[in-house]
């Protein structure tokens, strides 16, 4: 079992599959007044950095799924590199109808919100793991702006505008679904870069390892591709932010 392996290649040398850095991450685990020995679950959980560095800077209690087998031994790598292997636990795994056996005081998805079938699935998901007074957190694309054609959304690589909500509505659809938002952390442009921009570097060192492979003429155009398309749109038009939420 595991993800496409296009993913496995350009995301090989993140430590955070998403928009947001290291310093918001560390800020989104401040904002949330963590406690030691707090449970977080954390679905489509990637190279582990949040779990990892909350471990470190929080003392909390983790536990991780994700499909992909190189992130989930990254994860595990980290856990030792930080020195907090006894408190974070890595699942190598399909996070679909995951449900832990424990319930949490932190229940997240962040940036993987098909794995229950959208946002309102997610967080439905992840209530079931949840405990009285415990948070939820969304991490998910918005609009920053409105893509004035259906082109521009598939430029993003959205299925379509409706894929996406602006900040407003999103906020609101949180709302019609019974929660309160908390909190948020947003992320900006230069962490889309750090996110997008990655890639570019990991994907020329792969094409220079590895010219045979049967990938290497797809890597080779998206590396050629990728910085103008990233910059005329998902630059210019995705937002992205972690939601905080309680259940009303
Ligand atoms: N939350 C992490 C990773 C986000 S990227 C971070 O912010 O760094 C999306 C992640 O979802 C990838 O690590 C991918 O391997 C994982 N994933 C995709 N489908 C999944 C599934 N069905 N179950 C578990 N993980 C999944």
């Amino acid at each position: 079992m595991d993800i496409p392996r296009i993913f496995n290649i350009t995301e090989s040398a993140h430590r955070i599959h998403n928009p947001i850095t290291p310093e918001k991450l560390a800020t989104l685990g401040a904002a949330l007044r963590l406690e030691s020995g707090a449970r977080v679950l954390d679905l489509g959980s990637g190279s582990g950095e949040m779990l990892c560095t909350w471990a470190r800077d929080h003392g909390i209690i983790g536990v991780g799924i994700d499909m992909s087998q190189l992130f989930s031994e990254q994860a595990k790598r980290r856990a030792e590199e930080l020195g907090v292997a006894a408190q974070v636990k890595f699942i190598h795994d399909d996070a679909a109808g995951y449900v832990s056996d424990e319930k949490v005081s932190v229940a997240a998805c962040i940036g993987a919100t098909w794995i229950g079938g959208g946002v309102a699935g997610t967080i439905e998901l992840l209530a079931r793991s949840l405990c009285a007074g415990g948070i939820i957190l969304i991490g998910e694309p918005y609009w920053r702006q409105f893509p004035p054609t259906e082109e521009v959304a598939k430029e993003c690589h959205a299925n379509s505008i409706s894929d996406f909500l602006m900040l407003p509505e999103l906020l609101a659809s949180f709302d019609r679904l019974g929660y309160d938002v908390v909190e948020m952390v947003l992320a900006d442009q230069d962490g889309w870069d750090r996110y997008e921009a990655a890639k570019w570097l990991t994907m020329r060192r792969w094409l220079e390892a590895n010219p045979d492979d049967e990938l290497a003429k797809d890597i080779r155009a998206k590396l050629t591709s990728e910085p103008g398309r990233y910059a005329a749109y998902t630059r210019e038009y995705l937002g992205w932010g972690v939601f905080a939420l309680m259940p009303r």
